[in-house]
């Protein structure tokens, strides 16, 4: 037990490093709604590598992070800003869009237009494929 809260921390500690680059990065705004003046998190893109890596890291607003994380709770209504982060520069914002998307295409039919105007590289196509096996 203790040992895994040690662990927990020092990833912590180490994802507390990128704080100051993400925050530049996302111009303090949430990296897929672009809410600001909310407190924002670092939430790491799947699969989580061993050390933690800035180019995992999206840095969100809660109510996203909530909605990524619990199926349950989502609101495809909410997520029509996916429009635009699909073709997001960062890859791993692209790649939890991409994927939010694929989540709700079977819910929503935008979210399935969207997809099939969707041109990927092949590198965010096969970080996706090791998401979705995650
Ligand atoms: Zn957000």
């Amino acid at each position: 037990m203790a040992k895994g809260l040690h662990e927990h921390q020092l990833r912590h500690q180490g994802l507390n490093r990128f704080g100051k680059d993400l925050t530049r990065r996302a111009g303090s705004c949430c990296e897929l709604c672009e809410n600001s003046g909310v407190k924002l998190s670092i939430h790491e893109v799947p699969p989580v590598p061993q050390e933690p890596d800035y180019d995992h890291c999206a840095f969100l607003c809660e109510r996203c992070i909530e909605q990524l994380e619990y199926p349950k709770r989502r609101d495809p209504d909410y997520w029509h800003f996916l429009s635009k982060t699909v073709w997001h520069e960062v890859p791993a914002i692209q790649v939890l869009s991409v994927w939010m998307c694929r989540q709700l295409a079977d819910q929503v039919p935008w979210a399935a237009e969207l997809l099939e105007q969707l041109y990927l590289n092949p590198e965010v196509e096969e970080w996706l494929d090791r998401l979705e096996k995650s």
